[in-house]
Order: structure tokens, then sequence, then C-alpha cells
């Protein structure tokens, strides 16, 4: 089984940066269309997936 991770679900994420401004280890980027994970730095401490209005971020 892999190990779980940071997903998000560009379809339902509005860039409204709630999730980068939340997330303590500079894991997330945003970007001018899209929102980037940076997998090396996440801790997946949830931090973003609570603070996230859309639900767009889930770790599994
Ligand atoms: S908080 Fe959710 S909707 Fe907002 S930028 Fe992050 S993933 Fe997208
Ligand atoms: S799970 Fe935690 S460390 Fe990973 S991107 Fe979200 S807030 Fe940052």
């Amino acid at each position: 089984m892999p190990a779980a991770e940071l997903t998000l679900d560009v379809e339902v994420c509005s860039e409204c940066g709630l999730c980068v401004a939340v997330c303590g280890y500079d894991a997330l980027v945003l970007r001018p269309t899209i929102l980037e994970i940076i997998h090396s730095e996440c801790v997946l401490c949830d931090a973003c997936v609570v603070a996230c209005p859309t639900e767009a971020l889930r770790i599994e």
C-alpha cells in the first residue's frame, strides 16, 4: 500500500489561498492557475484540509 499523501481536486479549488496561509511548512504555493503541493515539505498535518472551504484537499 503506498504512503498517504496530500491530494488536490483542481475541479473544486477556487484558488482562495487559505490553505497556503495556514500551512506552516511552506508546502503549498499558489501559482497563477493552480495550487502547487510541494510533497517533499508536506508533513500531512491536516491543517490545510481543515481550512479549505471547498474540500479540495484530502490526505489519502
Ligand atoms: S483552501 Fe482550498 S480552495 Fe482555497 S486555494 Fe486551498 S485548496 Fe484551493
Ligand atoms: S497537510 Fe499540513 S504540511 Fe501538508 S500542505 Fe497541508 S498544512 Fe501544509
